[in-house]
């Protein structure tokens, strides 16, 4: 993540997750929002009860990171939310998630192993959106490292990408000027893949375009 952010140019700034509030007023000292993947969110946050398929959930993130987002979104900072971060912002506008899609995918969706050239096909939304802008086609390659996957999607979000097996890999605030969230990882592929790198590229152009700052 942090190589990525600053091949496109960006000072990077790890914020403390300790105590929401504080977190959240780092982030709004900040021009955008990185939100990282990582453990499944607890599915407590989406209103449903755990399976034993889901994961341990990391109990501080999940905490802080739904007072940061929101603050974020309140001020309009640029939001670039990566696997466990798009699934975080879909919670946070009242969609739910599939706790393990394991037993019913088509294609793989979890291989570490292909993590830097790809595992399957994503079909991008023809309907113009931020991703579309971004990557200017109709098919694209990517990787995959997830378990659970987007189920109902939370409100004013638009979906904007699907896997070739029908599961969402991509979503956007339509109501914000740069809030996508991805459910692969750009930050594996972007160092040999313009088109990945030209996320953060994007990302930190809306990040500049937001305080008029240059760095
Ligand atoms: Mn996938």
């Amino acid at each position: 993540y942090v190589a990525s952010l600053r091949r496109a140019g960006a000072a990077v700034r790890w914020i403390d997750l300790s105590d929401p509030n504080r977190a959240a007023e780092q982030v709004a000292d900040c021009d955008g929002l990185l939100l990282p993947g990582g453990a499944d969110i607890a599915p407590q946050l989406y209103g449903r009860t755990p399976e034993n398929a889901c994961g341990k959930p990391h109990v501080q993130r999940d905490a802080a990171e739904p007072v940061m987002l929101r603050r974020a979104m309140e001020l309009g900072l640029p939001v670039l939310a990566i696997c466990r971060g798009m699934q975080m912002l879909n919670v946070c506008m009242g969609g739910t998630l599939l706790q393990d899609i394991s037993g019913e995918q088509r294609c793989r969706h979890s291989n570490f192993r292909t993590r830097a050239m790809g595992e399957h096909r994503v079909i991008i939304s023809p309907q113009p959106s931020r991703l579309r802008a971004v990557f200017d086609c109709a098919e694209l390659w990517v990787n995959s490292l997830h378990h659970q996957a987007v189920d109902r999607l939370g409100e004013g979000l638009v979906l904007t990408a699907v896997s070739e097996d029908g599961y969402p890999e991509a979503i956007e605030r339509v109501d914000a000027p740069f809030c996508v969230g991805v459910q692969w990882h750009p930050e594996h592929m972007s160092r040999r893949d313009p088109a990945q790198q030209e996320l953060f590229c994007a990302f930190v152009r809306a990040c500049r375009g937001k305080r008029g700052r240059d760095f």
